[in-house]
């Protein structure tokens, strides 16, 4: 492994230099300074492709232009503005956390890592990704994308599944930042780490012929970067079969839906009744309707740590058939503005609108 202290000045330098020219700047949350839309953007991209975060960043913008106006918004709303981003804590921290600097700092961002980590939702990296786009604080970013370029500029060998390894690749990292006081290239500096490990540094296939830093690069140097970094937890899938109940209302207008618990899959958002069994379905529903059902061809939504195979069972009732159920009716122009889990909407958009009209 090479020593961070040895090219950290031209490190910097060169990377810097090389984002004035060919890193990302047109991107909407570039060229800021703004706390708030930096937070946000970090959030959003966190496990997110940018070309998936650009709409979504729009409309909470449009929605919410400040952190007070996020942070008095209804819960519902914030999770229909998150609806299809998916990994629903996120949305759930980001509100809570706009609460909190509301309450806990009058609606400003603190200025420092320090501080920042200690609002929901902001680990480390983030809380330095906006200290340092934002106030110039000199910390370092330790994200997918830089463990990738920095184990490689190194040749860091240790396992990054071991939290001891982590802490001395991010100690390495400390020691490539530029130097303290140029706040300008500290913010150019973490958004061409962000750059060149998003266009050159690629995971399967890093660029090394057009890579600013090349000649720096221990891992290039001993013949094959791609091997790095080194990582060898893998996630262990697991697999899950859910029934879900579609029912619509007799007059084609709504759909039954609940509000799901704050614990357990899908999370504070709206979902069509879940159970576990089809025969677990069939118990709450009135003796009348379950001839009723009908099973709807199954399909496989696949999470990052679980594939979910959904069964969905439909079925038109009364208005007054659900009243014992727990739930309620949602017309068809209100439940597309809920936060509903990705394939719940995409089950809706195709059979609640089929029967309506
Ligand atoms: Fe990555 Fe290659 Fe650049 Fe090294 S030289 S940082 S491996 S792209």
């Amino acid at each position: 492994m090479r020593q961070a202290r040895q090219c950290a000045d031209a490190f910097w330098l060169r990377l810097v230099t090389w984002q004035k020219t060919h890193g990302r700047s047109s991107l909407p949350w570039q060229n800021t300074r703004d706390p708030y839309r930096v937070w946000l953007s970090e959030i959003m991209l966190q496990q997110t492709q940018v070309s998936t975060v650009l709409g979504y960043y729009e409309r909470f913008l449009t929605r919410c232009p400040t952190v007070a106006d996020l942070a008095a918004a209804p819960e519902d709303e914030v999770m229909g503005l998150w609806s299809g981003l998916g990994y629903y804590s996120r949305a759930r921290n980001l509100h809570r956390c706009a609460q909190d600097v509301v309450a806990r700092f009058g609606g400003s961002f603190p200025h420092s890592a320090e501080l920042l980590q200690t609002l929901p939702g902001i680990g480390r990296s983030t809380a330095s990704a906006i200290a340092a786009f934002c106030f110039g604080e000199r910390v370092s970013i330790m994200d997918g994308n830089v463990k990738r370029v920095l184990s490689r500029l190194l040749a860091f060998e240790g396992d990054l599944a071991s939290t001891a390894n982590e802490k001395l690749l991010w100690k390495a990292a400390d020691e490539l930042l530029p130097p303290e006081g140029d706040t300008e290239a500290i913010s150019r500096y973490t958004q061409g780490l962000m750059d060149l490990g998003a266009t050159v540094c690629l995971p399967r296939q890093p660029q090394c012929l057009i890579c600013p830093v090349e000649a720096l690069c221990e891992g290039r140097r001993q013949g094959d970067p791609a091997r790095l970094p080194i990582k060898t937890r893998k996630l262990k899938r697991s697999a899950q079969s859910l029934w879900l109940l579609l029912a619509r209302s007799a007059d084609g207008e709504a759909v039954w839906l609940q509000k799901r618990p704050a614990s357990g899959i899908w999370s504070g958002l709206h979902a069509l009744p879940v159970f576990d069994s089809a025969e677990a379905l069939e118990a709450v529903m009135p003796e009348a309707l379950r001839p009723a059902l009908r099973h709807v061809p199954a399909f496989l939504h696949v999470l990052t740590h679980k594939d979910l195979h959904l069964h969905p069972v439909q079925v038109d009732a009364a208005r007054s058939d659900m009243a014992g159920l727990e739930g309620r009716w949602v017309a068809a122009e209100d439940w597309p503005a809920l936060g509903l889990p990705a394939p719940v909407r995409r089950l809706l958009e195709e059979r609640a609108t089929r029967i309506i009209g």
